[in-house]
C-alpha cells in the first residue's frame, strides 16, 4: 500500500472555501442583526465540514511521518469516525475506529458506512473509554495496531485546531460575532484564534454540562500555541444533552426549514441556531451587528 501525497485533496471535489449565505430572518431583523451562514455542511457529502477541517492537518502530519493508518475514537454515532474512514479510504491509509461501548449488530448506518470505507472497528467499555487518553491504554492500542497516527476523539488536537483556524479567513466580509455548535470545542478553539480586532466567537454546547468546554478550548489553544480571550460558551441550549431533542427543538427545525430552505443538523446546528434566535430576542447582539453562524 502506498501512501499518496497530500495534494490530491483538491481533486476530491471538496467545496472550499465553503459558501457564505445570507439569511433574512424577521426575528433577527427585528433586532437589526444580520445573519450569514457559513455552509461548511456543503464541503463534502461524506466528510461534514468541520470534520474535514479537523482531519486535514492530521492527514498531512500522518503522511509526513509515513504512518500507514489513522486510529481515532468516537461514539457509535460519531460523524468523526465516519469522516475519518472516508478520507483514509481516499488516501489509501488504513483506519481504526475505537468505539465507545459494546458492539451492537447489525451495525448502525454510521458505523456501517465507516466499515464500507475499510475502517477496522474495536470497542472499549464505557469505563475504559473514559480513560482513553491514559498512556497505558494508548500503548496497548499501539501495540495492537502498530505504527498508527493517533487522532483524539472529534479531531481534538493541535492539527484539528489549525484546520479550524482557516475558517475565518474564508469569510470575505466584515462580521462581529461568529457562532458554532460545540462538542469537543475544537472548532471554537481554532476559529477564535483567527479572529481580528473586536470580533468574538460563541460556542453553543450540544452536550449537557458544557461547563468543561471553556477549559478544554483553552487546552486546545495552548496545544496549538495561541491562547485567546475572545470567545464565550453558551451552556443553556443543550435540549437534554447530546443527541437529545424536544418537541420545541423539532418544531424550530421544521420552521427554519420552511422559512429558509435549510435543514439544520439536529444534533448540533439546530441547538446553536435556536440559541442565536433566543439570544437575539434578549437583545444580546448589538443593533447593526453581523453574525456568522457555522453550519458543519
Ligand atoms: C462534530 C460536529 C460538531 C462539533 O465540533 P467540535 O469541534 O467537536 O466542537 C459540530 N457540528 C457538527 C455538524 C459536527 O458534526
Amino acid at each position: 500500500m502506498t501512501v499518496v501525497a497530500v495534494t490530491p485533496f483538491d481533486e476530491w471535489g471538496l467545496r472550499l472555501p465553503s459558501p457564505l449565505q445570507e439569511i433574512a430572518d424577521d426575528r433577527l431583523h427585528a433586532r437589526d442583526v444580520r445573519l450569514l451562514l457559513k455552509r461548511d455542511d456543503l464541503i463534502h457529502p461524506d466528510i461534514p465540514g468541520n470534520k474535514w477541517r479537523k482531519l486535514h492537518h492530521n492527514l498531512v502530519a500522518a503522511t509526513a511521518l509515513n504512518r500507514r493508518a489513522l486510529l481515532t475514537f468516537g461514539g457509535a454515532y460519531s460523524n468523526h469516525l465516519r469522516a475519518t474512514a472516508a478520507v483514509c479510504h481516499r488516501l489509501g491509509l488504513a483506519s481504526i475506529g475505537v468505539v465507545r461501548g459494546e458492539e451492537r449488530l447489525p451495525l448502525n448506518p454510521v458505523l456501517a458506512a465507516a466499515v464500507r470505507h475499510g475502517m477496522t472497528l474495536t470497542y472499549l467499555d464505557r469505563g475504559s473509554y473514559r480513560r482513553k487518553d491514559d498512556p497505558a491504554l494508548v500503548d496497548a492500542l499501539r501495540r495492537r495496531f502498530g505504527d498508527v497516527h493517533l487522532v483524539p476523539e472529534g479531531g481534538g488536537n493541535e492539527h484539528g485546531v489549525r484546520g479550524c483556524a482557516e475558517l475565518p479567513g474564508e469569510i470575505g466580509t466584515d462580521f462581529d460575532v461568529i457562532c458554532c455548535a460545540s462538542g469537543t470545542g475544537t472548532t471554537l478553539a481554532g476559529v477564535a484564534t483567527a479572529l481580528r480586532g473586536r470580533q468574538h466567537a460563541i460556542g453553543f454546547s450540544a452536550l449537557k454540562g458544557g461547563g468543561f468546554l471553556a477549559a478544554e478550548v483553552r487546552r486546545l489553544q495552548q496545544a496549538y500555541g495561541r491562547v485567546t480571550g475572545n470567545f464565550s460558551i453558551e451552556t443553556e441550549f443543550h435540549f437534554g444533552g447530546y443527541a437529545r431533542s424536544t418537541a420545541t427543538l423539532a418544531s424550530f427545525v421544521a420552521d427554519f426549514r420552511q422559512r429558509h430552505g435549510v435543514a439544520l443538523d439536529p444534533i448540533y446546528e439546530a441547538k446553536m441556531m435556536y440559541g442565536i434566535v433566543a439570544l437575539a430576542g434578549r437583545g444580546r447582539f448589538r443593533p447593526g451587528s453581523t453574525l456568522v453562524a457555522v453550519l458543519a
